[in-house]
Order: C-alpha cells, then sequence, then structure tokens
C-alpha cells in the first residue's frame, strides 16, 4: 500500500527517537491513509511534508500538532485507538 509507504516515511523524520506517543501520532496517519486511500497522498502528505519542513522557522504556533494534518492524526488515534482501554 502507498499510503503506508508514506506513513513510514514520516516515522523516519522521528528516527530513533521513536517513543510510544510518537507510535501513536503514527497510526493515527494510517487511519487517515485508509480513510483517504489514494487521496492520503495529496491530502495529508504532502502538506505534512511541506509543514514539517518549514514548521521550525515559519510556525508562530510551537506546537508541531497545531498543524491540521497533525491535529487530525491524533484525534483519530484519540477515537479510534485510545478509547478501547477504557
Ligand atoms: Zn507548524
Amino acid at each position: 500500500m502507498n499510503g503506508s509507504a508514506i506513513t513510514l516515511g514520516s516515522i523516519g523524520i522521528g528516527d530513533d527517537n521513536i517513543n510510544y506517543a510518537t507510535l501513536m501520532h503514527e497510526k493515527g496517519h494510517y487511519l487517515q491513509s485508509l480513510i483517504l486511500g489514494p487521496l492520503y497522498i495529496f491530502v495529508i502528505g504532502i502538506p505534512s511534508i511541506i509543514h514539517a519542513s518549514v514548521h521550525y522557522k515559519k510556525c508562530k504556533n510551537k506546537d508541531y500538532y497545531h498543524f491540521w494534518t497533525e491535529a487530525w492524526a491524533n484525534r483519530l488515534r484519540d477515537k479510534y485507538l485510545l478509547e478501547t482501554e477504557q
């Protein structure tokens, strides 16, 4: 699947720093790829890569997850991945 390859690509940015929170966030991106199918690369993949490349220089909001592709991934994570623990 192309979508999961993109998701794995964005994990690469985190390198060996992957912790549980990062892993769960990336699973949120994976859910996005399931929802969007081939559109994932255009709707999430490309905007995410552009945002990642400018965030620390351009964004006033220093929280990386302020960007909507990241915020959406976190919402999906909360809804579908964390609720099962309750
Ligand atoms: Zn940003």
